[in-house]
């Protein structure tokens, strides 16, 4: 496994990589097993893997969050080799954004629903540094989680409608044992805190409408900034010990 901390570093490396299947899994690192098994998929369909690890200030509208986003590094190189990864792009911001935020990817009204509207300027964010990525790894296919599903419609969206040449494939959400959707954050939590947020996997399959789900969210104590549904999905995000999550399921 190859680790690249710099875009010229990377683009000599990609240059011996012509004629070969390349699979491309972006990520923000403290990886987990939903993050491996978008890596595995990635492996089983392309000759070689590329994963990126990049703590994307661009996207955070809450300085604190971004302060205390775990960034196991280590670990997560670690994990990446044992995976079977070929090519990691470890860049720092001064690398993608050499030249400050000349340039910022923005969408219609599919980013002002939910995230958008609860997170101004979170997908600018997101499109431009997916699309600075997509650049870089110009590879055939790209993993994104239907975790995050209102981000993949929107990359999905953005590849479509700027023809960029690399297919979008949606993985399915990796579930701790109590339904909890396994998120980095999930590590700011107390163990009384993971247990507890597996309410927002249940009140999402199990009310009969979003205001039910949002009531029972609010009655355990968590302050919600929406249940909404949209394309047969129901979504919820909500802080529980001040650690904003988001989940999503299709429609009970
Ligand atoms: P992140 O590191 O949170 O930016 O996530 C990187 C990629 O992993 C995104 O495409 C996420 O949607 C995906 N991902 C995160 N958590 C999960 C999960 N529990 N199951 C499947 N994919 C996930």
């Amino acid at each position: 496994m190859h680790v690249s901390k710099t875009v010229s570093e990377w683009l000599e490396r990609r240059k011996a990589l012509q004629g070969k299947s390349i699979g491309f899994v972006p990520t923000m690192g403290a990886l987990h097993r939903g993050h491996a098994s978008l890596v595995e998929r990635s492996c089983a369909e392309n000759a070689v893997t590329v994963v990126s690890i990049f703590v994307n200030p661009l996207q955070f509208n809450d300085p604190n969050d971004l302060k205390r986003y775990p960034r196991p590094i280590e670990t997560d190189l670690a994990m990446l080799g044992d995976l079977g990864t070929d090519e990691v792009l470890l860049p720092g911001p001064e690398e993608l954004y050499p030249n400050g935020y000349p340039f910022l990817v923005t969408a219609d009204a599919l980013t002002s629903l939910m995230e958008g509207r609860h997170r101004p300027g979170h997908f600018n964010g997101v499109m431009t540094v997916v699309l600075k990525l997509l650049n870089l790894a110009r590879a055939d296919r790209a993993y994104f989680g239907e975790k995050d599903y209102q981000q993949l419609r929107i990359i999905a969206g953005m590849a479509a409608d700027l023809f960029v040449p690399t297919a979008i494939v949606p993985c399915a959400t990796i579930r701790a044992e109590n339904g909890l959707a396994l998120s980095s954050r999930n590590a700011l939590l107390s163990d009384a805190g993971r247990a507890k947020a597996a309410t927002i996997h249940r009140v999402l399959t199990q009310c009969a409408t979003a205001a039910d789900a949002q009531a029972a969210l609010e009655g355990e104590g968590l302050i919600v900034d929406y249940v909404e549904e949209h394309w047969g999905r129901r979504f919820a995000a909500a802080f529980l010990e001040g650690v904003r999550l988001i989940d999503n399921v299709a429609v009970p």
